[in-house]
Parts: structure tokens; sequence; C-alpha cells
């Protein structure tokens, strides 16, 4: 067993992440993960009059503990309880069209994730829940208890990469029809064991870890909402704005990567009689070839370091925003 988990979220790469988002004074900056408010702190340490961090998070939770954690940076800081999907509008309501810096720190935080009653875990006898936004409709006892065989099994294959997918597909939906719904994570857990054959559970962690991966993935729409977010943290950046991204697993860093290698290699070729859409949307300059791991030192504080993964760019700026 690794370090056990720390009952208080430890932000990740903070200096990388300083580095990356080339921090200025009199910037407005965009943490929209900000969770507990550890990379949010650092970077209103930074700011100075009129520097601003604007701090995004659909969990109201997270918002009312980053609001303490900063109270002592008064007037540098605006939080809001949005998803992160919705930058473009919210920062049109705030009067802001562009911004010197973005940030997105995924996955969930250590607070979400031991609190029994959030329902993340497959070690506890709490109810499966799994929602990082509360607001959501449905949490993952439903699409456990909902789902029918095969989508659930496509589910646990697509977001968990867990080779015996059908298999607990199967066991899940044979325990339904006898016992009734699934309520706690550790039954869960216990269903999703009995499924993999033992020679298979020796390796890779807990048997459960993928599936729970999965359903988390599910219930909170997280590869959809990340690539909802990505045009839109580009279009508002300003030219030269950063923007850095830390992900937690390949599904999440895949899309990051690609998009981020899309946007480099994307040259203006608009007819220039017509306005520029490359210029609207905004082209990236990379600033990591290859994702930036942490160093082993953080890793062996940090339990959540682990599986991080940081990718930067820098919005280019084109030669038509030159006036060339
Ligand atoms: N960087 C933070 C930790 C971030 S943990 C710190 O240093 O404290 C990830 C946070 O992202 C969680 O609080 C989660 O609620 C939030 N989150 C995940 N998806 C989101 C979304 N679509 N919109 C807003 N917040 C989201």
């Amino acid at each position: 067993m690794g370090a056990p988990m720390p009952e208080k979220h430890i932000p990740v790469m903070v200096d990388e992440v300083l580095h990356y988002l080339n921090c200025r004074g009199s910037g407005i900056y965009v943490d929209a993960t900000l969770g507990d408010g550890g990379h949010a702190a650092a970077i209103c340490a930074r700011l100075e009059h009129p520097g601003l961090l604007i701090g995004i998070d659909w969990d109201d939770e997270a918002l009312e503990r980053a609001g303490r954690r900063l109270a002592g940076f008064a007037g540098r800081f605006r939080l809001l309880q949005r998803s992160y999907t919705e930058l473009g509008s919210l920062l049109g309501e705030l009067g802001y069209s562009r911004v010197d810096g973005i940030l997105l720190d995924l996955g969930v935080s250590t607070l979400q994730l031991t609190d029994p009653a959030r329902g993340f875990s497959f070690r506890r006898d709490e109810r499966l829940d799994m929602r990082m936004d509360r607001r959501l409709e449905k949490g993952a006892a439903e699409l456990v208890n909902e789902l029918s065989e095969p989508s659930l099994a496509g589910l646990i294959f697509r977001y968990g990469e867990e080779r015996w997918a059908r298999r607990i597909a199967r066991r899940v939906a044979v325990y339904r029809e006898r016992e009734g719904p699934i309520r706690s994570g550790a039954e869960l857990a216990e269903i999703i064991k009995e499924a993999i054959p033992a020679a298979a559970r020796r390796k890779g962690g807990h048997p459960a870890r993928r599936t729970f991966q999965a359903l988390r993935i599910a219930v909170n729409r997280e590869l959809e909402n990340i690539e909802a977010f990505l045009p839109q943290a580009v279009s508002h950046l300003a030219p030269g704005g950063r923007i850095c991204i830390i992900a937690y697993h390949s599904l999440e860093d895949r899309l990051v990567k690609h998009f981020f290698r899309e946007r480099s290699r994307r040259r203006c070729s608009c007819p220039p009689d017509l306005p520029c859409s490359c210029s609207e949307e905004g082209t990236l300059q990379l600033l990591t070839r290859k994702a930036v791991r942490p160093a082993a030192e953080e890793i062996a504080l940090n339990p959540r370091a682990r599986s991080a993964l940081l990718r930067a760019a820098e919005r280019r700026v084109l030669i038509t925003e030159e006036g060339a």
C-alpha cells in the first residue's frame, strides 16, 4: 500500500503551474477547477492590484473551503459556483473578453474523495453517489441500477479501460435481479471482485478501481466537459496568454494532447476579404512537448500527484492581430 490519503487537499505541481502560467502581478487568471483553493492561493500570492483570480467550481462545499483559504487575499479574487463548461458566458457576464492565464486541475479533490457523504469510495459502506456537483440529476447508484447490461459493460470498458467489463456488467445484472438495487460502494466493489478471475485480481491495484473511475467519469460527464471547455478557453486567452492543464488519467490527457496538437498545427488560411475565424478561435504554441510529471519527492509526499500529467501552451499572436 502507498502512503495514506491525507485529509487535506495538497495542490499538485504548484511551482510548475506558476512557471507555465507565467503569473504576473496585474494579470487576470482563471482557476477553472478551484477545489480547495490550493493553486488559487499560490496564484493570488503573486498578484497585485489590479490583478485578479477568477475561481470556478461546481461543488458548493469546495467553494466554501476555498473562500476560507483565500480570506487573506481580499480584493484579489472572485469565486463562482459554475461548471467550467460555461467559461465563455461566465467571463462575458463578468465583463472580461480575454484573460492572461487559465488553469484546469482535473479529477476529484481529496476532500470529495474522503467525505463518506459524497459516495466516491469502494472501501466504505456508504451510498454510491460520486456527483461532484450535487445539482446533477443522477449519481453512480442510478447508473449502476438503471443502465442495461450492455450499456453498463460499454461504459466500464470505455471509461475504465477495464478488460473484464462484460463479466462485471453480467454480475451486476444478476445481482440486481436477485437482490434488488445496489446501494453502497462496498456492495458494488464486492460484486466486481467476484466478477474478475482470481489470477487477474492479483495485479493492478484494487479490482474495483477501474470500474469506479468509469462511473465517476460518466456521472460527472468528465470527458464531454473537457471537450466543451478547451475551445472556449483558448478563444478567451489574450495573445501570449497561457493555458495549463493537469490530467490524472490517459483518457483525459489524450483529449488535451490532441487538442493542443491540433491548435498548434493550425495555420491561418482564411480568405483575406473575410473576417479571420482563426484569430477568434486562437492557435497555440506548445510549451510542453511531452506531459510533465511531478518530481519523485512530490509523489512521495502526496499520493494524488502520482498520476498527474501537466501540459501547457501559449496563445499565439497572429499576424492579423499584430496589424501586419
Ligand atoms: N487545484 C485545486 C484542486 C482541484 S480538484 C486545489 O489546489 O485545491 C478538482 C476540482 O474540480 C473539484 O473541486 C471539482 O469539483 C472541480 N470540477 C470538476 N469538474 C468541474 C466542472 N465541470 N466545473 C467546475 N468544477 C469542476
